[in-house]
């Protein structure tokens, strides 16, 4: 049976669901949770660019990435679909703040020992896997607005993620059906399999089609591997993602 307790500790959230910057992980010398709660209140009642700025240098140097260390930290993801919201309902110059600091929380690199997220879809995902999935859940909205919203859905695509939903033996490998989420280009790429509380490393993995695109069904090749350890509802996703800097 699954702690209910720990899970709400593990994202920072109170019995209410708002999220307790302070219980989010942080590397102390950096993370500075009273940052998050004022930049997000500032930017959220922003009516000008002046109220923005402000809102955005206390939540980019040291509220949920640091712009000078090049560092995204956890709180990044659970700030994520609240600054969406700002951004699908607030001043035009709070959107821009927050397209910003989003393009970095999916480009900066976590610190050591503050790289995983427990999220919906696995219990240690990549800072930048997880702010890259509230990315996409608001893709209409980006979209919509132009150039800068779909270079940052574009960031986000290689962020991809492939929920297996059966799987079959060919030969020594496993044929994976599922749904792609993100963009996967052809080829093989190394990839980690998160399961029940576990994440494992896949040395190979390819698209049984040339490219996979954001919300289609598809098909994995995963080499050398039975389907017996690729039970329905596993996730793949990419391996040493946000490990050095994206160009
Ligand atoms: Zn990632």
């Amino acid at each position: 049976m699954r702690d209910t307790r720990r899970e709400e500790t593990e994202r920072g959230e109170d019995a209410t669901g708002a999220v307790r910057w302070d219980a989010v992980p942080g590397h102390p010398e950096w993370y500075e949770p009273d940052r998050v709660a004022e930049g997000l209140r500032v930017l959220a009642a922003a009516t000008n660019r002046v109220q923005a700025a402000r809102a955005g240098s206390l939540l980019g140097c040291g509220g949920i990435v640091h712009d000078h260390g090049g560092a995204v930290f956890p709180a990044a993801a659970a700030a994520a679909p609240l600054l969406l919201d700002i951004a699908q309902h607030g001043h035009a110059a709070a959107r821009d703040t927050v397209l910003g600091l989003l393009d970095e929380a999916l480009s900066f690199v976590p610190q050591p020992g503050y790289t995983r997220v427990a999220t919906p879809h696995g219990e240690a995902v990549r800072i930048c896997c997880a702010v890259a999935h509230h990315v996409r859940s608001r893709s209409g909205f980006l979209a919509g607005l132009g150039r800068t919203g779909k270079l940052l859905l574009a960031d986000a695509a290689a962020h991809w993620r492939f929920d297996v939903q059966e799987c079959v033996a060919d030969g020594d490998d496993t044929i994976a059906f599922g749904w792609l989420s993100g963009h996967l280009p052809g080829g093989t790429h190394v990839a980690e399999l998160h399961g029940d509380g576990t994440v494992s490393e896949l040395r190979a993995v390819t698209l049984a089609y040339p490219t996979g695109w954001d919300g289609r069904e598809n098909c994995l090749r995963v080499v050398g591997r039975s389907p017996r350890e690729l039970p329905p509802g596993v996730r793949l996703f990419p391996a040493r993602c946000g490990e050095e800097p994206r160009g």
